[in-house]
């Protein structure tokens, strides 16, 4: 009997590998940071072979910290950072360049020059995305234009694409294996999300040889086998997800109207719609979400500044010395005394899109004091998820069941009591919080019959706390009427600039991290950690 489902979590700033047993309990853990490298201003990449060399490493040592052997293994899952663009030489796996990260902005110029030519709607219709530079599509056209040989070489049919799960499978297998999963194809802004195929329109807009390009599988299945020289035996390759697609699938979000909210740096919203794309009417992107039988989509929205508000009271304002004396503060008042913070340090995203939007406070008066402050902080990053929610149930016709929640913030139980209180829905936090690896886990262990199906890993789910909503109908009106109020506010002091200003607001705004044309569903790494 295998004992263990192996998950190989590749983020941004870390590779991490756990051990998960039958229970979806954690075994051993093990994580490695790796080198961010700026080359210019707006630029981010990272060395591949540093992605690798990181995440094998975790992957050996999670195994000796468990005294486990290839043989333990039934599966390995994988989940990773998204959108972030590797190319290498099929012959030699060397790669051309540096992996452009999904952060980085150096294709801005392209995406206008894509609004330019009229295709933005067909980019939508076909991928379910709001053009950016996030996407991987003009990060490939980027180096094909820009590294020495690469076109001719792609074009003789001799360079790969792929996103880190793709990246990871093929040194895992040593070269046999050339996949990528559904969710992340569904990133790449080259994949038709209807059609489920490469788009042959968008591959010769951006002049990319479709010979690059992985073949598409479903998020569970046998991908292949690990050569028994990375980790001493064949373990299956059988499950791979984006890492906010896992962690809806983790967090075990199958049925349609289920939500997850991952409050980190940036809160990451998913709606599972079930097998129905929605196109939001509301600038949410659709996507395909993970699944283990037919294709499922999901609506994707994202708060830019969630936890980076609680690290600017900490950091910025120095109004606190740790991020959990936020609640302490927050608690011992009744309300914000009328105050409402709009964190739009760098623009409103969806579902108002203004990237002219700067941080505003509305409400003071003499009574004002730090603990209002704090909370109306605290309140924002929740007001701001719930109009994500909104804007979900307006265009899935859904009303969210119940949500579930993960990420650094959701241990911050008065927000967590917020979240239930304004969205009028239970508010479910898991014990386990490490729902990206536990859903790649899940993925990979059903594949191989480890875990029998759906129903089988939901009996796993170990809950943790479930907020009810308190707050009566009246006042909770009248909240988020106030919200309302102080986001009209915000925009209305962004778009009357006044005309000196004209000019020189939109030059101004790239500086400020706030790219005219920038709609991407991701915090500014600028209020990272
Ligand atoms: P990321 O993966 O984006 O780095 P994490 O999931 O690690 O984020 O969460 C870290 C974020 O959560 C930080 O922005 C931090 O300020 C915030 N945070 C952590 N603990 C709390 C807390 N108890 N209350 C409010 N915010 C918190």
């Amino acid at each position: 009997m295998k004992r263990y489902v192996m998950a190989l979590d590749q983020g941004t700033t870390s590779s991490r590998c756990i051990l998960f047993d039958r229970s979806g309990r954690e075994i051993s853990k093990a994580q490695k940071e790796f080198r961010q490298y700026y080359p210019h201003s707006g630029w981010v990449e990272h060395n591949p072979l540093e992605i690798w060399s990181s995440q094998l490493s975790v992957a050996v040592e999670a195994m000796a910290m468990a005294g486990v052997t290839a043989a333990d293994i039934a599966a390995i899952g994988i989940t990773n950072q998204r959108e972030t663009t590797i190319v290498w030489n099929r012959k030699t796996g060397q790669p051309v360049c540096n992996a452009i990260v999904w952060q980085c902005r150096r294709t801005a110029d392209r995406i206008e020059q894509l609004r330019a030519d009229g295709m933005a709607q067909t980019v939508r219709d076909k991928t379910g995305l709001v053009p950016d530079a996030y996407f991987s599509a003009s990060k490939i056209a980027w180096i094909l234009d820009h590294v020495d040989g690469a076109r001719a070489m792609a074009e003789a049919g001799e360079l790969a694409f792929g996103t880190v799960d793709t990246w990871l499978i093929w040194n895992l297998t040593r070269g046999r294996v050339h996949v990528t999963d559904r969710t992340n194809a569904s990133r790449t802004m080259l994949y038709n999300i209807h059609d489920m195929c490469w788009d042959q329109g968008l591959l010769q807009y951006f002049q990319i040889p479709e010979s690059m390009l992985p073949e598409v599988k479903p998020s569970s299945g046998l991908y292949g086998v690990t050569s028994a020289a990375e980790l001493g035996g064949e373990i299956p390759i059988a499950g791979a997800a984006g890492d906010q697609q896992a962690a809806l699938f983790g967090q075990c979000c199958f049925a349609p109207g289920e939500v997850k909210n991952t409050y980190g740096t940036g809160c990451f919203l998913l709606m599972n719609t079930g097998t129905k794309p929605i196109a939001s009417q509301h600038g949410l992107v659709t996507t395909i979400a993970a699944s283990t039988g037919e294709v499922e989509y999901a609506l994707e929205g994202s708060v830019f500044v969630g936890g980076a508000a609680v690290q600017w009271l900490r950091d910025g304002l120095r109004m606190i010395q740790t991020a959990p004396q936020s609640e302490t503060y927050a608690t011992r008042v009744e309300d914000t005394g009328g105050v409402y913070l709009v964190p739009s340090f760098t623009g409103l995203g969806a579902p108002y899109w203004n990237p002219y939007a700067r941080g505003t406070i509305v409400g003071l008066t003499r009574g004002c004091e730090k603990e209002h402050f704090i909370r109306a902080a605290l309140e924002s990053i929740i007001y701001q998820s719930s109009s994500l929610i909104r804007a979900m149930e307006e265009d899935s016709g859904e009303k969210m069941a119940s949500l579930r929640v993960d990420g650094g913030a959701s241990a911050n139980d008065f927000m967590m009591q917020f979240q239930a209180d304004i969205s009028n829905a239970d508010v479910i936090r898991p014990s386990c919080i490490e729902t990206t690896a536990l859903g790649a886990a899940y993925l990979a262990g059903i594949a191989v019959g480890y875990w029998k199906d759906t129903e089988d890993v939901q009996r796993n789910v170990r809950i943790d706390k479930v907020f009810h909503p308190q707050m009566n109908e009246k006042v909770r009106k009248q909240r988020l009427a106030g919200w309302d109020r102080a986001v009209r506010c915000t925009e209305f002091w962004a778009n009357d600039r006044g005309e000196d200003l004209e000019e020189e607001l939109p030059k101004a705004a790239p500086d400020d991290g706030c790219e005219k044309e920038s709609l991407g569903a991701v915090p500014d790494d600028g209020y990272t950690d």
